[in-house]
């Protein structure tokens, strides 16, 4: 495992659609693997493909309900909503009020290949719809309502 550089903002990459994942190979699993060690090391709770360079449908989400490694990953079913605060690893010091669903479906593939099925709320429907976001080049600054500098 190795931690790779996080990109910033305003760097391109960020806002690109990422492509879908075709092989579940050890390329894979080796970004996965530093996906984890990066995403650990900042103390993040998620991080995306395209965040370390890569334009792959890959992200990972982190918190307490546990570690999510999803690939490919589309939302099925969404309800509620709940509007509060958002960070970004790739946007240092800055938080925004973001309105996300308050609970989601997922479905996504693990790094072999099989399909799984997730359904989370609160926080961590929060953290995988903005993981999910940063596939198709959307970073949450765009989204936010106001955008506030980190005291
Ligand atoms: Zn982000």
């Amino acid at each position: 495992m190795a931690k790779r550089l996080i990109v910033k903002v305003p760097d391109p990459i960020l806002t690109k659609r990422c492509r879908e994942v075709e092989a579940f190979d050890e390329r894979l699993w080796t970004l996965l693997d530093d996906m984890k060690e990066t995403v650990k090391a900042a103390n993040g709770a998620g991080l995306a493909a395209p965040q370390v360079a890569v334009l792959k449908r890959v992200c990972v989400v982190d918190t307490e309900d546990g570690y999510f490694e999803l690939i490919n990953p589309v939302l099925k079913t969404q309800s509620g909503a709940q509007t509060g605060p958002e960070g970004c690893l790739s946007v240092p010091k800055k938080y925004g009020t973001v309105t996300r669903p308050m609970k989601v479906t997922v479905l996504a593939q693990d790094r072999n290949g099989d399909m799984k099925k997730y359904k989370v709320n609160g926080f961590t429907a929060r953290a995988f719809m903005h993981e999910m976001d940063h596939l198709d080049g959307i970073v949450y600054t765009s989204i936010a309502t106001d955008l506030m500098n980190e005291e």
